[in-house]
């Protein structure tokens, strides 16, 4: 193909006011950072577009990976040509066959932002077009639905010739907005949770809490394949893994059966706040969905939230289990996330759990036992990785982010 470049369109930064230059910013790069080891690539991001310069790379694979960067309203792979009206009929011709398949339909879209130009919209619609048909076979206009809408802009340096304007993945740039910890099982909820985080954005890192030896190194390797999953979207994620063994046993020996679902949250809670603080994040984000499983109803999001006033974000809250699957396949976690190993919180699930827990009921079961030191240890001990995207393993990307 004979693209030079490819025009990013920004969508929802473009309202961000005085901030905009800081969301353009972390977009550009965001977008270097996955280009990375594409050598030729050069970027030039100004207030209202970002041209990626081809140099010779492809622009088909630079447009597979642009596709996932969160903050990309469109983009259209393009040619740059001097505005000269043989040149840029020649180039226009060209672009046209190297895509044209034989009984496609095609228009052509002017837009003049340089009203210096010497053809208005209509007279570049019409010397384009023509000139076109005059050189390719059987084809035909369809002003309406056309298969191919050749755009050609006309700008004060240049004038651009495209044929394609591809959805992006929408959003706001990862990492503009602050930090949030995801608590992330091995399910399929909460790593789709973090995905929809991060597109409004956020910087996240997961917490997970792992309870060796009722809980296997699968279950462990499990979300850490989740944690790479979304490491592609962010260009590296921070896992946290909290050892969590010493104090389900404590719950089960202080707390009634049929509250320590309620006990055992609530104390996760309390500590991804403390290693939220301990990050500088400003919120904690879960998988729930209203009314899902027992620790989802009303009654328990009151009794569970008691323990901190952080801001929980909860992105999943109304979604019913088929639209959240549709996401988990999107963003290929849904097949780790069915691996059958066991997570911390299913080997110690009571058999009947309450649906409705009384908060003062968990308060007080919780007020003859210590659980303080118990949280200081788990967060002490917590062992914080690095997990990079398979895709970029080789060079080391993170250094750029902070
Ligand atoms: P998921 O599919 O995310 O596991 P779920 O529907 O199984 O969610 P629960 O098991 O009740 O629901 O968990 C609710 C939320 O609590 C999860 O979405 C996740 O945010 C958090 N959570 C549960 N278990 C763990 C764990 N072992 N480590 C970290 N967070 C957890
Ligand atoms: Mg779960």
């Amino acid at each position: 193909m004979m693209y030079d470049r490819i025009l990013v369109r920004y969508g929802e930064i473009s309202t961000k006011g005085r901030n905009r230059n800081k969301f353009i910013d972390r977009l550009r790069k965001n977008v270097k950072r996955s280009l990375s080891d594409l050598p030729n690539i050069e970027i030039k991001a100004d207030r209202d577009r970002m041209f990626i310069l081809l140099n010779g790379e492809d622009s088909a694979e630079v447009g597979k990976r642009i596709k996932r960067i969160f903050g990309i309203q469109s983009y259209s792979p393009a040619i740059k040509v001097e505005k000269e009206i043989e040149k840029m009929k020649d180039a226009a011709l060209d672009l046209f066959r190297s895509i044209h398949k034989q009984g496609q339909t095609f228009k052509i879209s002017a837009k003049r932002s340089d009203k210096t130009f010497e053809l208005d919209t209509n007279e570049i619609n019409s010397t384009f077009g023509g000139h076109i048909l005059r050189n390719v076979d059987g084809l035909t206009v369809d002003v309406r639905r056309p298969d191919i809408n050749l755009q050609i802009e006309i700008r004060k340096e240049a004038a651009y010739i495209s044929a394609e304007n591809i959805r992006g993945a929408g959003g706001l740039p990862a990492a503009s907005g602050g930090k949030g910890m995801l608590m992330l099982s091995g399910g399929i909820d909460s790593p789709v949770a973090g995905y929809l985080t991060m597109k409004r954005g956020l910087e996240v890192e997961g917490v997970h809490f792992f309870s060796p030896p009722f809980t296997s190194e699968r279950a462990k390797q499990k979300v850490i394949d989740l944690s790479e999953k979304l490491a592609e979207v962010s260009g590296h994620f921070a896992l946290h893994i909290v050892p969590f063994t010493e104090i389900q046993q404590a719950i089960h020996k202080q707390v009634p059966e049929n509250y320590t679902m309620t006990t055992t949250r609530r104390l996760m809670l309390r500590i991804t706040d403390a290693i939220r603080e301990k990050q500088g994040g400003l919120a904690i984000i879960t998988g729930e969905s209203l009314g899902q499983v027992a620790s989802q109803t009303l009654e328990s999001m009151y009794a569970i939230n008691e323990v901190t006033s952080t801001p929980i974000i909860r992105p999943l809250i109304t979604m019913d289990k088929l639209e959240i699957m549709d996401i988990a396949h999107d963003i290929e976690t849904h097949d780790i996330s069915i691996r059958p190993y066991e997570d911390c919180c299913t080997v110690f699930v009571p058999a009947s759990p309450k649906t409705k827990p009384k908060l003062e009921k968990v308060q007080n079961f919780e007020s003859y036992f210590d659980f303080d030191e118990l949280i200081q240890k788990a967060v002490e001990g917590t062992e914080r990785i690095i997990i990079t995207p398979a895709s970029q393993r080789k060079d080391d990307p993170i250094d750029d982010l902070f």
